[in-house]
């Protein structure tokens, strides 16, 4: 807000006020002496007092009551500033520096505007989708959305065959059945995820393997990977399979990665919940495994509410992925099963909802890239700030922007994410590792040599906000927030 427009001088008349307060239109004036220093706020209600009791628009604003208005100094937290506009119950506060000027003026409104991690970023195309839905009466799981979004996904991250579920998690879950996962199995899983990369495996009564992150891509340790396999091996106990993430919207190492499994004959799951769109050495990330998963949550980088999808190369794992996710039914008229069968299919309104997003997509990441690099060159002379390192052959979504802070930092992790919360900027610790969750205690786990990398990417790592509908206004928030603890 213009402070100048809302200054005036004790010599002003209360006709001048009236005048001001009309053409700022923010229903407060501040009161300023002639050496610059503030002296109160002006409100409509006290110039109406002013007037009845002189009966003259000429009255000079020097026959206010010298009232100490309610200020705040220029190092505020939103949660403090909205505290003290909540407890006093006004909507302007004049931030007011230590000389006794008026630097800022901070609306109630504006206030408690909350800059959130990650939010859903519709296009334009969306609802016609989900009112062809139900112009068609396809209301029902299926239909012709999902054939379509299945199709237009495949085509997108150039994959033989997608199939739409209901989340990621599902996803993830029927590629370890097609896989053959067991009890008694074990499965091995970067360790560095959210819990729903290795929930599934216990879902078929496996048991996790977790491996460390290596430096470069913050993903699997293709080092701390082949000490596990060699291990596993000669204890006669592969994995059935390898959950290979892509964390934050970052491939992994796939190379290195694909050649240990391959030598050891161990099948990949690609959990790309988080990377769709991004690449590795130019192709599609996702696409690397025998199977990839996408997560279409809320707070991914497109979104159909909730959803997943399967993508493979081989026919019979799509077809069988289908059959069941749509709880197994045996092609008869009569409601029968030979197996047990999930009710993991994606409805045809939600299809819709990621048709739409899907058109977006290459938009959503080059905008979640450009604030990725708008932080980076904003922040780049705080030396203690560290950011996700992306390695020449990959191009991340940057989903999340993340970075770590040094040791030697002014503040922890922790701290400042604490900190940014009370200017309403939510910020978020880097995944709990797997091998560190309660529920995860008794698995095994393969740290990076020779310290483990996950458990510092933990104690240091923070994900800013990052949303694709980030304005420069809000980005700047977090950057002079960020900038305020150096
Ligand atoms: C979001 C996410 C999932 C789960 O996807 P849902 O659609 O929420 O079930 C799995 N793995 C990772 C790494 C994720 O970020």
């Amino acid at each position: 807000m213009s402070i100048a427009v809302l200054s005036l001088g004790e010599s002003a008349t209360v006709k001048e006020a009236l005048a001001r307060l009309n053409e700022s239109g923010k229903g407060i004036l501040l009161l300023i002496a002639g050496d610059g220093r503030f002296l109160r706020t002006v409100t409509d209600g006290d110039l109406r007092r002013l007037l009845l009791a002189s009966g003259s628009l000429d009255e000079t604003l020097s026959n206010l009551p010298r009232i100490s208005s309610v200020t705040i100094p220029p190092r505020y937290t939103r949660q403090e500033a909205l505290g003290l506009m909540q407890k006093h119950g006004i909507n302007h506060l004049p931030v007011v520096d230590e000389a006794n000027r008026v630097v800022d003026v901070l609306e109630r409104s504006r206030i408690g505007e909350q800059i959130l991690l990650s939010t859903p970023h519709m296009g334009d195309s969306e609802l016609d989708f989900i009112a062809e839905a139900f112009e068609t009466n396809w209301i029902a799981p299926l239909g012709p959305n999902v054939d379509a979004f299945e199709r237009e996904l495949a085509e997108k991250v150039g994959a033989s065959h997608a199939v739409a579920l209901s989340s990621g998690t599902a996803a993830i879950h029927l590629a370890l059945i097609m896989l053959g996962v067991a009890p008694g199995d074990v499965v091995f899983c970067s360790t560095l995820t959210f819990a729903a990369s290795a929930n599934p495996i216990v879902y078929q009564g496996a048991e996790p393997v977790f491996i460390d992150s290596e430096p470069e891509s913050w993903n699997m340790s293709p080092e701390a990977l082949e000490r596990a396999l060699f291990e596993a091996y000669n204890a006669g106990r592969l994995p059935k399979a390898v959950i290979v993430v892509n964390l934050y919207g970052q491939s992994a190492d796939m190379d290195p990665i694909i050649a240990l499994c391959q030598r050891y004959g161990v099948p990949i799951v690609e959990d790309a919940a988080e990377s769709l769109g991004a690449s590795y050495k130019d192709k599609p990330s996702g696409t690397f495994g025998a199977m990839g998963i996408y997560s279409f949550n809320g707070n991914k980088i497109i979104t159909t509410s909730g959803g997943g999808m399967l993508v493979t190369e081989n026919e019979d794992f799509a077809k069988r992925a289908r059959f069941y996710a749509t709880q197994a039914r045996d092609p008869a008229p009569h409601y029968q099963h030979s197996t047990i069968g999930y009710n993991y299919r994606m409805s045809n309104i939600l299809a819709g909802v990621g048709r739409g997003q899907l058109r977006v997509l290459d938009e959503r990441v080059n905008a979640r890239r450009r604030v990725f690099n708008t932080y980076r060159s904003l922040l780049a002379d705080l030396q203690w700030l560290h950011w996700m390192p992306e390695p020449s052959w990959s191009r991340s979504n940057h989903w999340l922007s993340v970075a770590t802070l040094d040791d030697d930092s002014p503040i922890k992790a922790k701290d400042l994410i604490t900190l940014l919360s009370a200017d309403f900027i939510e910020a978020r610790p880097v995944w709990k590792p797997m091998h560190l969750q309660p529920v995860f205690a008794e698995c095994q786990y393969y740290p990076h040599h020779p310290a483990s990398v996950s458990d510092s990417l933990f104690e240091r790592g923070i994900c800013l906000p990052s949303g694709s509908n980030m304005t420069d206004e809000s980005i700047d928030r977090v950057v002079s927030a960020i900038k305020s603890v150096a």
